[in-house]
């Protein structure tokens, strides 16, 4: 098994600075996790009015929405218009067929603080998936001695989350409540990455904080296996992990692709208003259409 730290870059996304973990230069994806966004904890001042993430489509992939602070609305092309809450996720399906989605994210009036992790789950491309949307906030949550662990997604220690899953992946948060030594399970087959929210753990005499994560890949373990590291008291982790990909994904804005050409044909529906991605009235909103950017030259060239 190989042990790495990643770190994260700093990006705006609708107004909030957050921190990009994935896809990282040292590892594109964990498990079929392919893009990981910090966002805060931020608290908005003046006349800030929080995340406001005009329309905007996505394929091939499934946002998930992991919420710690604050509160944020959906509405998709599929017609879903759904709050979320600290304690729940929202999940939306692209789809990866012919029908794809399109989407805004905003917080709601009077909310005056964001903390949140969102997530793209690449989805699998050997069978046809369509465009949907779940919330789940009845999430499987337990705890031990040491931490609190809520399952977001996914098998864990005899739990099941009820969330929709297309390829085996896990999501857990875990909230140390003292000082000393955590172990998690770990799948033989699967890679992982654990995510530091706040606070600090460490690892063989390596420290990771804030939006630092350790990556556990090329496990190929004999049988499943137990990882142990020292945490502090009120650290928040967030655990990824899943079979990995059996190919590469193409990532190009809100696009996720198998080839530069389909990354170039969205890119290209997307901005000629192409009727696959839906559509929402965002009139009296206050947000706008946001258009797809042109790829750079080398995304043109097919990855085989
Ligand atoms: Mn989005």
């Amino acid at each position: 098994m190989s042990i790495d730290k990643l770190g994260g870059s700093e990006k705006d996304v609708g107004g909030i600075p957050v921190a990009r973990i994935l896809p990282n230069r040292n590892k594109r994806t964990i498990g079929a996790w392919c893009f990981l966004d910090h966002a805060g904890p931020s608290i908005f001042k003046g006349d800030s009015r929080g995340l406001q993430v005009g329309l905007h489509p996505h394929t091939n992939l499934q946002t998930f929405t992991w919420m710690i602070e604050g509160e944020v609305l959906h509405q998709d092309s599929l017609g879903n218009r759904q709050t979320i809450r600290p304690g729940a996720i929202n999940l939306m399906t692209a789809g990866n067929g012919k029908n794809a989605i399109s989407h805004t994210e905003q917080t709601v009036a009077g909310c005056d603080r964001l903390h949140a992790v969102q997530l793209w789950i690449a989805l699998p491309r050997n069978r046809d998936i369509a465009p949907a949307f779940e919330h789940q906030e009845n999430l499987p949550t337990w705890e031990d001695d040491r931490a609190r662990y809520l399952l977001t997604i996914g098998d864990y220690a005899g739990h099941r989350a009820p969330t929709t899953c297309h390829t085996p992946l896990i999501g857990l948060d875990i909230f140390s409540k003292q000082s000393g030594n955590l172990t998690l399970k770990l799948n033989q087959n699967h890679e992982y990455g654990l995510l530091v929210i706040e606070g600090n753990i460490t690892h063989n005499g390596e420290t990771y904080r804030d939006n630092e994560l350790i990556a556990l890949s090329d496990c190929q373990l004999e049988t499943d296996t137990l990882f142990t590291f020292h945490s502090e008291k009120n650290t928040r982790l967030f655990l990824i992990g899943g079979l990995p990909l059996p190919f590469t994904p193409v990532l190009w804005w809100n696009f996720v692709g198998q080839s530069g050409a389909e990354i170039s044909q969205a890119v290209k529906d997307w901005n000629n208003h192409h009727p696959r991605f839906g559509n929402i009235d965002i009139t009296g909103t206050g947000l706008k259409r946001l258009n797809a950017p042109e790829p750079p030259a080398p995304i043109h060239h097919d990855r085989t």
